[in-house]
């Protein structure tokens, strides 16, 4: 049997790096990316190749860059012809006030967590239309929904990436297309790293669960919700240990 195709944006750590590994033990191609680290990139890819012993291609660049994800899908579209599953991982966060935020200190948020899901999603789809199949799942957060203090500009992306999910999924449903967004809340990555203990354990404190979750609870429900049954998309679904 052919194989499947996936490409994770965002792939060289955190929540990309499980989801990376995920489809790669459930015996997918995976199509890896990240912007700046290719050593961290090239340990998850011999990773892959040691321990799932299947395929696995790097496309690097930075997906907030209309150019530079041609140049990605170019080389996709060359190797497979047609993404089964595409996975809008890749994001960063900024934690300040509004006030103090520089104009391009909002772009490069806006365009790395949300213009990139555009541009992912426009080259992806007109193969998957073709084909009159695809998934798309895309990263979002709690906070599109709730909106965070001192993470304005992050909560804004969030929120037009929920959006995006929801009017997407109605635009592709009649091509077989399922669109469809994961809602984090706080996850164990380096995105958090910056916390102090205090601030972890208060943090830890409000969580129902009363801890973070982790990057392979969030590559379950992506790899679930990428199989789900096709009546299941334009959802902005949850994973937060029930904080919201
Ligand atoms: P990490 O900081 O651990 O990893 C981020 C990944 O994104 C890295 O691989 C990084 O690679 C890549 N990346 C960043 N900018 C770009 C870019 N312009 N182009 C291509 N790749 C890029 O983050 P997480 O794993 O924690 O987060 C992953 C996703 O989950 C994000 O969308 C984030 O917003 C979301 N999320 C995370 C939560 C958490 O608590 N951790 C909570 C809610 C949502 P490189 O260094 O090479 O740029």
């Amino acid at each position: 049997m052919e194989k499947k195709n996936v490409l994770i944006t965002g792939a060289s750590r955190g929540i990309g790096r499980s989801i990376a590994l995920k489809f790669a033990a459930e015996g997918y191609h995976v199509f890896l990316n990240c912007r700046a680290s290719l050593d961290k990139l090239n340990e998850v890819k011999t990773v892959i190749e040691k321990e799932y012993h299947t395929s696995c291609g790097i496309v690097t660049g930075d997906v907030g860059d209309p150019r530079d994800v041609s140049g990605i899908f170019e080389q996709i579209h060359r190797s497979c012809g047609c993404l089964d599953v595409l996975v809008n991982n890749a994001g960063i966060s900024y934690i300040g006030l509004l006030m103090d935020m520089r104009d391009d200190e909002w772009r490069r948020v806006i365009d790395t967590n949300l213009s990139s899901v555009f541009y992912c999603c426009r080259a992806a789809i007109p193969p998957m239309i073709s084909r009159r199949s695809g998934r798309i799942i895309n990263i979002s957060s709690m906070w599109g929904n709730a909106g965070a203090s001192c993470e304005a500009a992050y909560s804004a992306s969030k929120a037009g990436v929920n959006g995006l999910t929801r009017a997407l999924a109605k635009e592709l449903a009649p091509s077989n297309i399922q669109v469809n967004a994961i809602a984090c809340g706080v996850i164990d990555t380096d995105m958090n790293r910056q916390l102090s203990e205090d601030e972890r354990q208060a943090l830890e404190d409000a969580i129902p669960a009363g801890r973070y979750g982790t990057t392979d609870e969030v590559a379950q429900v992506v790899w679930d919700a990428a199989h789900a049954p096709a009546y299941l998309t334009g959802q902005v679904i949850g994973v937060d240990g029930g904080y919201l």
